[in-house]
Parts: C-alpha cells; sequence; structure tokens
C-alpha cells in the first residue's frame, strides 16, 4: 500500500451532534479515531476512512462517567455487575459510592477494580465495614470507623480512593451523627479529599447537616423525595443555595429509592441541577427503577434540564470531581483518549422514579460505545 491510498482514518463517526461541554462544543461534526486514540474532532473526516460509521440524528458524547454507583458484586448484597449496568450501557468511568470500607477494600480491588475494562473509582465508606447488607447499617456500631485503617487504605490506593462515603440515615448512624460526621470530615481532610454524605433519611433537616460540609464535599441524593430533602414550601431552601455558593456539591444519585419528580421538577424548574448527575446503581435497582445512567439522564431531562447540561454532569464535571480529567476522561479531544458514547433518542416509554410517580419520555438508547477505542458489546436495556 502507497502513502498516497492508505485511508486517512481507521474509524470516523460520521455526522452525529457531537456534544462535548469540556469544549463548549454542540455541532454536527465527524469524530476520527485512529487505534486508541481521538484523531480529529471536525468536518468532511470521513474520505477514505477504513470504518464510516453513520451517526445522522444521533448524539456522539465523551464516554460517560458514573459519579454514584454500588458495583462491590458477591461481596456486598447491594452491589451491581459493573460491565453489565454500566460499560455496556455506554459508562466508561464509575464510582463506587461507599461498598466497600477499608476492611473489604482489598477484595474490591482484586474483584472489581483490576478484572474490569472500565475506570473504576472508590469514594471509601468510612466505616471498615464497607455497605455489605442494607439490613444492617455499617455505622450502628461507630466503633467500625476507623480513621486509621481508612486514611491507610486512601494512602495505598490513590489511584482508585478518590474520596469517603458515611450514609447519614437515622437507621446508620442513630444520635451518633455529629460525632461520626465530624470524625469522617476530619479524616477526609488529613487525606485531603472530599466527603459524600447520603442524606434522605436523616434524623434532622437538612441544613443542620450543610452546616457541617466544607467546599468539594458532596451531597448525595439532592432530589429524594424523602423527609428532610432540598425544597421546603417556596422552593429550594436557601441554606441549599448557600451551601452550594460555597462550593458544597450536589449528586442525583437516583437509587432504588431516592429520586422523586415531584421534588426534581420544582428544583430543575429553579435552575438547580445536579452537579454530578449519577445513577446510583446497585443490585436492588438495575433491573428497574432505576436502570442505568443514560435512563437517568433521560428522565431529568424530560423533566426539563437542557440535556448539554445533563451530558455536562455525567461526563466533564464527574471527571473533576474523580481526579480523572488528567487522564483524558470526560472530553472529547484530538489527541485524547477515545471513549465515545454515541446515543439515540427512542420512542417515548414511561418511566417510573423512586417515589411512585411516572413521566412518559423518551429513552436515550447507546448506539456505540467506545472505550479506549475498543469498541464494547452493548447490553440491551433491561426495561425491555
Ligand atoms: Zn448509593
Amino acid at each position: 500500500m502507497t502513502e498516497e491510498n492508505r485511508p486517512v482514518y481507521e474509524r470516523v463517526l460520521k455526522g452525529g451532534t457531537v456534544i462535548d461541554p469540556a469544549s463548549g462544543t454542540e455541532a454536527v461534526l465527524d469524530v476520527a479515531v485512529d487505534g486508541d486514540r481521538i484523531a480529529a474532532v471536525g468536518e468532511g473526516l470521513a474520505d477514505g476512512a477504513a470504518e464510516v460509521v453513520d451517526c445522522t440524528g444521533r448524539w456522539v458524547l465523551p464516554g460517560l462517567i458514573e459519579g454514584h454507583t454500588h458495583i462491590f458484586q458477591y461481596v456486598s448484597q447491594v452491589g451491581a455487575p459493573s460491565d453489565e449496568a454500566h460499560l455496556r450501557r455506554g459508562v466508561v468511568a464509575a464510582s463506587d459510592a461507599g461498598t466497600a470500607g477499608a476492611s473489604t477494600f482489598p477484595a474490591f480491588r482484586k474483584l472489581v477494580v483490576e478484572p474490569s475494562p472500565m475506570r473504576i473509582l472508590s469514594f471509601l465508606n468510612v466505616s471498615v465495614l464497607g455497605l455489605i447488607d442494607f439490613r444492617f447499617g455499617e455505622l450502628t456500631n461507630p466503633d467500625t470507623l476507623v480513621p486509621d485503617d481508612a486514611l491507610a487504605t486512601a494512602a495505598e490506593n490513590p489511584d482508585v480512593v478518590r474520596g469517603f462515603k458515611i450514609r447519614l440515615s437515622e437507621d446508620v448512624v442513630g444520635e451518633n451523627w455529629q460525632m461520626l460526621l465530624k470524625k469522617s470530615l476530619d479524616l477526609a481532610e488529613q487525606a485531603g479529599l472530599p466527603l459524600m454524605v447520603h442524606i434522605g433519611e436523616t434524623s434532622e433537616p437538612l441544613p443542620a447537616v450543610l452546616d457541617h460540609l466544607r467546599p468539594g464535599d458532596v451531597v448525595a441524593h439532592c432530589y429524594t423525595g424523602k423527609e428532610h430533602g432540598i425544597l421546603d414550601g417556596s422552593g429550594v431552601q436557601s441554606a441549599v443555595m448557600e451551601a452550594r455558593e460555597r462550593g458544597v456539591l450536589f449528586d442525583s444519585a437516583h437509587g432504588k429509592s431516592n429520586l422523586s419528580f415531584e421534588v426534581a421538577r420544582p428544583a430543575i424548574a429553579d435552575g438547580f441541577y445536579p452537579d454530578v448527575l449519577s445513577s446510583d446503581t446497585s443490585a436492588r435497582n438495575w433491573r428497574g427503577p432505576v436502570f442505568d445512567l443514560l435512563t437517568s439522564m433521560s428522565k431529568l431531562v424530560a423533566l426539563g434540564m437542557p440535556l448539554n447540561e445533563a451530558v455536562a454532569r455525567a461526563t466533564v464535571r464527574p471527571a473533576r470531581l474523580l481526579g480523572l480529567e488528567s487522564e483524558g476522561y470526560g472530553r472529547l479531544e484530538a489527541g485524547g483518549p477515545a471513549h465515545v458514547t454515541v446515543v439515540e433518542e427512542t420512542e417515548p416509554v414511561v418511566l417510573p422514579d423512586a417515589a411512585g410517580n411516572s413521566i412518559t419520555a423518551p429513552r436515550f438508547e447507546p448506539t456505540l460505545v467506545l472505550h479506549g477505542g475498543t469498541e464494547v458489546e452493548i447490553a440491551p436495556w433491561r426495561g425491555l
């Protein structure tokens, strides 16, 4: 083969609407891929390419990043299968939110992180036990919060541990919640990492929790329909807006029981979007009502969130939170790794929240997933 007639690019995703919030790109363009890299993003790249994928009418997105999930399968009763529930549905990197604690982390690393083709991270549970079984709160014995163990695990695994997690539900922390929250914040401060706080079943109203949080800490389940959520009689509480103002982050974390359309709809109408749009997938919900991250995105878009805002919160924003930007995740950029998720809108379907409401909305379906240039076999939507 001569120099002149060699294909210009190995594979070109042609004519889709590229939405790359990191660069502010939103236009019909081609994306050229050579090997494991994005070779170019632009117009008219398909000529001479070895393979052309027609993406007309579809969105070409950076490979999605799941900021909150539970994928410690076989060890934790709540663990969903990482690849089947995520990678094969368009997610190339995912952060497990506190399923593993210091005592179970070595198993998490060996059984989940290392074998997966995905990039997997952890917000380490502050309890050494982690979240093994929902019936038994991991902090009902407060002595299971061992700061030295959590700190040692974080220090030994900086490639995986990117924060800590505490569930502040009353049945997990009981009357010790302030003491346990303070200890968790202290250890997060020592490690220089954020703390994710699960709300939704707290014993006190949200402002009492927000008062403690630092810029960069994360409130999970911001659209929960349970008591002590973000709304008051007139909309999003001022204490929530003030916390956001000083840098506290909010994670939508749908989950089995923590997304209510009746909370999300007025909050979105108020312009209160989550910083991280996540599914909180687990063994308890990946066959419904959550299904996957794209379905969580479609629900919030159906409630009024602009698509590009939803994409940002499932790509570049979690990449930033998780320290993945330096590895090229969360963006579509020439020279960067070829992590790409191509999505089409399906016919409208009825989608449930976690509070007994439903909405009719187009579902978002992955049609092509590339992780580091490697094509992933897509799993069918589990709601079918
Ligand atoms: Zn969770």
